[in-house]
């Protein structure tokens, strides 16, 4: 230690927020750049995250009826077509397979047995799925049907940024089939509500629930929901969306039921997917200038013992104590699972305090011959000053372990919504709202003020205009009356009179 003034990770957050970003990442060895462009290697520490994100999540959709299940990699080019507007948007990043073969040509390998029908690889699989659903659905008594899978997709992203914008992802997509549109609507917004339930409670990040405006929506949704939350560059982060199709791709993918009347009818279906993205989200929402901050309830191990041996003789007691004390630790249950303990006695000293700070683990526990000889631990929380750690008897560490995690999941989510809370303002005035969105400081040209929630009149036109001078979207237009106002204002952009405010932020 000893240079405590400064900070684990450089530059800070201040001095140069995305490369921050980059190296929170590698400081706690969560994922890197691979050698294929755009795409990233998620190493285990980060890869638990998601575990972790997939068995949350798992348990929530089974508790509403989806099953799993698991569908293609590739999509014949023409479900593509099927949908006009989906294939407008994904067309400009999809990666197609136009070849089976490989030959050898002049010594060198050339692709060969061109394909007669390209296949892309899936982006997102709404036509895959409804081609399953088309010979599933006969009767009205064969719906709803609710699936979900697990996968990985490829968009062909032109500038990628580990975790927030990748060529390829992982990500849950959920698939349902309805037979009223009032029910298509609602299951759709329940999907929403877990989203929420997953990044408040577990993630600990505060979102804003809402609904997009007609150009920001899901090619081919008639309705696309979300989940916003404000990173600490202030910039929103859409966290997760929820789509209610209406009968645009029961239409492409001729998905009929006979209904109780005996009628042949159009279905209604909805999709819904959250993905490694909300890591990105996780760094950004809590990771400090000392590196990662796992909330507990989503964090790949919630304990790290460092051994601490003064000399050779104190290795094995201490070993004993520590091993002890991690089996003791691991029969409790933290947020549906074990107890996640590791124990690092691979050296001494300073360093190993700050890897594991670096990594965000909720707690770290120092023990040596003097703590023994007290029957106590030397214990530092992540989310407090790594100087601050403090002398506990062992036994009421193990009595109140949860408690300290609980303390931290819940302090956590307090900071994230505190931050977001002073960064969030309501603005009337257009020259307010110019200034909101300009830089105050120019070597730092990305920090600008944070959401402002203004009334928006609905027209494409504004829209496009504060999005062509600011770089600054609609997020969403909010479910919640206090973020929407109590009635009708004017027009943030053309002063002309708008139903209910919306929040405007620049977003990645
Ligand atoms: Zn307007």
């Amino acid at each position: 230690m000893g240079k405590s003034e400064t900070r684990a990770i450089q530059p800070t957050r201040e001095e140069n927020y995305s490369e921050w970003y980059q190296q929170v990442i590698k400081a706690a060895d969560l994922a890197e750049a691979s050698p294929v462009r755009g795409c990233m290697v998620i190493k285990p520490w980060g890869y638990e995250v998601w575990e972790n994100i997939r068995h949350v999540l798992d348990g929530m959709f089974k508790a509403e009826g989806v099953k799993n299940a698991y569908f293609p990699l590739f999509i014949p080019m023409e479900f593509l077509q099927k949908e006009a507007e989906h294939v407008e948007g994904f067309a400009t990043e999809c990666a197609v397979v136009t070849h089976h073969r490989l030959e050898k040509s002049d010594g060198k390998l050339v692709p060969a047995g061109e394909l007669a029908e390209p296949l892309i690889v899936r982006p997102t699989s709404e036509t895959i799925i409804g081609e399953s659903f088309s010979r599933w659905v006969k009767s009205y008594r064969d719906l709803p049907v609710l699936i979900n899978q697990w996968a990985n997709v490829v968009r062909w992203e032109m500038r990628t940024r580990i975790f927030l914008r990748t060529s390829e992802f992982l990500w849950q997509e959920g698939h349902t089939v309805h037979a009223s549109a009032d029910e298509a609507m609602a299951l759709a917004g329940r999907m929403l509500d877990l989203y929420e339930t997953l990044a408040r409670d577990y993630l600990a990040i505060p979102v804003i629930k809402g609904r997009k405006s007609e150009s920001e929506r899901f090619p081919g949704a008639v309705e696309t929901m979300c989940i916003e939350a404000m990173m600490q560059d202030r910039k929103a982060l859409q966290a997760g969306t929820s789509h209610f199709l209406g009968r645009n791709f029961a239409k492409a993918s001729n998905i009929l039921f006979q209904s109780e009347r005996g009628r042949m009818e159009l279905a209604w279906t909805t999709s819904w997917g959250v993905s490694t993205r909300l890591i990105g989200g996780l760094i950004m929402s809590h990771a400090d200038d000392d590196g990662m901050v796992m909330p507990p309830k989503i964090a790949p191990a919630h304990v790290v013992l460092l051994p601490i041996f003064r000399k050779d003789s104190d290795r094995q007691p201490v070993m004993e104590y520590v091993e002890n004390l991690a089996a003791r630790l691991r029969e409790k249950q933290y947020a549906g699972r074990r107890l996640g303990v590791e124990i690092d006695a691979k050296e001494t000293g300073g360093a190993r305090g700050w890897e594991w700070i670096k990594k965000g683990i909720p707690i770290r526990v120092e023990i040596g011959p003097k703590d023994m000889a007290k029957g106590a631990v030397f214990m530092g929380r992540r989310d407090t000053s790594h100087r601050d750690r403090k002398s506990v008897g062992t036994d009421l560490f193990v009595d109140t372990v949860t408690d300290i995690l609980d303390d931290i999941q819940y302090k956590t989510y307090q900071k994230a919504l505190e931050f977001r809370e002073a960064h969030t303002v309501f603005i009337d005035a257009r020259d307010g709202f110019y200034d909101f969105f300009t830089p105050s400081n120019p070597q730092q040209p990305e920090i600008h003020g944070g959401f402002a929630l203004s009334h928006w009149c609905g027209s494409p036109e504004c829209e496009k205009k504060i999005k062509d001078e600011l770089s600054v979207t609609i997020r969403c237009i909010p479910y919640d009356r206090n973020l929407a106002g109590d009635g009708p204002g004017r027009c943030i952009c053309c002063g002309k009179e708008s139903p209910c405010r919306v929040v405007f932020a620049k977003a990645y």
